[in-house]
């Protein structure tokens, strides 16, 4: 008998309104969980696409160190390594950016393309 009763408590009915309760806060995490997400994807993905596609204040896009030199110092050094007028270190830092960078290297390519060509 004590067992029956103790079943009985286990499962008492709700009160009224508990369940669309629960069921409206749950939702209303689970929105608030979406929108945070859409936010940071959102904000992880423009991140990356500007630093790719926009070019940033000075008309370079993101600056990267390959081969031990950035883009823009590599830039700055163009005109002197077309006319192999720089050192063999500097010359082998810009080709091995060249071969790892393909923003620069569409820069060597189309010369024209260059902001400071
Ligand atoms: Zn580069």
């Amino acid at each position: 008998m004590k067992q029956s009763s103790n079943h009985e408590d286990a499962w008492a009915p709700c009160p009224p309104g508990l369940l669309s309760e629960k069921a409206s806060s749950v939702n209303r995490q689970r929105r608030a969980r979406r929108v945070i997400i859409a936010g940071v994807v959102a904000t992880v993905g423009l991140a990356a696409i500007s630093r790719m596609v926009v070019p940033d204040a000075s008309g370079i896009p993101g600056d990267r160190n390959d081969g031990g030199i950035l883009c823009s110092e590599l830039r700055k050094r163009l005109p002197q390594y077309r006319t192999r007028e720089l050192d063999e270190s500097t010359t082998e830092k810009i080709d091995a950016h060249l071969r790892t960078c393909p923003f620069c290297r569409s820069y060597v390519v189309r010369p024209e393309a260059s902001p400071l060509a």
